[in-house]
């Protein structure tokens, strides 16, 4: 990554190793692991048993290397480390051992089935994912007030809406250009201009369900030498890998269907190989993941701890029949609550009423359907995400929300537990009323996150708490 290094023969030595070594791992992902099934992949990724032998004592699980820092043999092998000429972790707020474990099977996982390679870069949180991948893309080109935009879906997270609204517009004069519709493709061509730096959109959304069709909007961006950027958080690789139908860069909230144990939060930058930018930086274009990781992040330092990265790891191993049993049930679960004469409406990707559901099923599918016995052929699956708004407006809906007494009150997404939420005065309160409206939050709407128990549980729960509004 430095060019300007004088390489000595010693540190020659460590990088032709290195290139060796390197070589064996290409290898080995491209006739080994991606040959794989998704579930393999989840299981395994890149930890290997003669890895794990040789250098961490045949551990069966990915070893959590605290260790902040790494040492060296010598100062060759220090200075072609620090020059980022052999793969090193150095400090473990650049890179660590555990991290990059959990980096692979992501970037595996997001991979799965598309032709081109897939890297990945962690991160703390899904705030700091979203803020590593968009941050590249503003950086100034020939002066300090040319204006910059970008496009991004209205229907959005909660924090991704501050984030863009406040601290990239407001206090950096950076102009968000929000997309009301997703699915017209029209209103996303107007908004680009010379000054677009990328486009921007979550699907499916949190909690609207937003949808839309990434194909056209990939070749929409690249037509304008944009990258498209794709919140994937609430259909996981289980269900949608964005990059395979022309995505750049996936961004998550690790923290939700990712870790559905619940136990901390965590990110993730999954980028391919050779993406598409009208920024001038051959790095950067090459190896997205990567250059974030050494350069950006190394100096902003939004890393990943290493004890998160082997927990999340661990819950991402069953990931596809997690998001298979979660769907099954939120299915069940919403059209229990359409045919409720005290809900208003029910709002699921998978009702066959909703206005999103023939276009979220050309993208919607659960992995390796076709190669699991229970199935033997492509099956949708529309995540563990729906919303519903309650009958009498906000009040009855914190009524009925009051009396839930299984499904925990919780803003959160993505558990082994149900777990439902009023976005209205939750997710979604910060950015008022006018944000609210543009974003399609209502304040009688629950989202509700249906987790892994029994279904008929989860709907005599609702059942009781809708019987309390009166
Ligand atoms: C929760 C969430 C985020 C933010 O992730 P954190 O891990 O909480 O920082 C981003 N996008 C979506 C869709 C989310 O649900």
């Amino acid at each position: 990554m430095n060019d300007d290094v004088v390489i000595t023969p010693g540190m020659q030595q460590y990088i032709d190793k290195n290139n060796t070594y390197l070589a064996k791992r290409a290898k080995y992902i491209k006739n080994v692991v991606k040959k794989w099934k998704f579930d393999t992949i989840a299981v395994h990724g890149l930890y290997e048993v003669n890895e794990a032998i040789e250098d961490y004592q045949g551990a069966i699980i990915e070893p959590i290397f605290m260790s902040t820092s790494q040492a060296y043999r010598d100062s060759d092998e220090m200075a072609a480390a620090l020059a980022y000429k052999i793969p090193t972790w150095c400090y473990s707020r650049i890179a660590n051992p555990s991290t990059y474990y959990y980096e692979w099977t992501l970037a595996l996982l997001e991979g799965y089935g598309f032709e081109g390679e897939t890297s990945c870069c962690s991160t703390s949180s899904g705030m700091a994912a979203i803020m590593t991948a968009v941050q590249p893309f503003l950086v100034i080109k020939k002066d300090v007030c040319e204006p910059r935009n970008f496009v991004a879906t209205s229907q959005c997270y909660g924090g991704t809406f501050q984030q863009f609204s406040i601290r990239l517009m407001q206090e950096r004069n950076i102009e968000c250009r929000w997309v009301t519709d997703a699915t017209d493709i029209d209103e996303w061509a107007k908004k680009i201009d010379k000054n677009t730096r990328f486009l921007y959109g979550e699907l499916p959304s949190n909690p609207q369900l937003g949808f839309f069709d990434i194909e056209k909007v990939a070749d929409l961006a690249h037509a304008h030498s944009l990258p498209l950027i794709i919140d994937a958080t609430i259909a996981t690789p289980a269900l949608l890998r964005p990059i395979r139908h022309g995505a750049d860069i996936v961004v998550h909230s690790a923290t939700k269907t990712l870790t559905t144990s619940g136990f901390g939060i965590c990110g993730a930058v999954i980028a391919r190989k050779n993406l598409v930018t009208n920024i001038d930086d051959d790095q950067l274009k090459a190896d997205f993941s990567l250059h974030v990781k050494y350069l950006q992040n190394r100096d902003f330092g939004p890393n990943l701890h290493p004890m998160q990265a082997v927990m999340t790891l661990n819950d991402m191993r069953t990931l596809r029949s997690k998001v298979d049993l979660m769907s099954r049930n939120t299915m069940k679960v919403a059209l229990f609550l359409k045919k409720h004469p005290k809900v208003e409406s029910a709002q699921y990707l998978g009702l066959d009423d909703h206005p999103l559901h023939d276009l979220s099923s050309r993208y919607m599918w659960l992995v390796d359907a076709e190669h699991d016995e229970q199935y033997g052929k492509p099956v949708n699956r529309y995540g563990h995400l729906m919303s519903f708004c309650v009958k009498g407006g906000a009040e009855k809906t914190r009524v009925f929300f009051d009396g839930l007494n299984r499904i925990w009150r919780a803003t959160d997404l993505g558990r082994i537990k149900s777990v439902a939420t009023i976005p209205a005065i939750s997710t979604h309160q910060q950015q008022g009323e006018e944000g609210r409206a543009l974003a399609g939050i209502p304040p009688n709407m629950v989202r509700l996150c249906v987790g892994a128990e029994h279904p008929d549980d989860i709907i005599a729960d609702l059942d009781q708490a809708l019987a309390g509004v009166r």
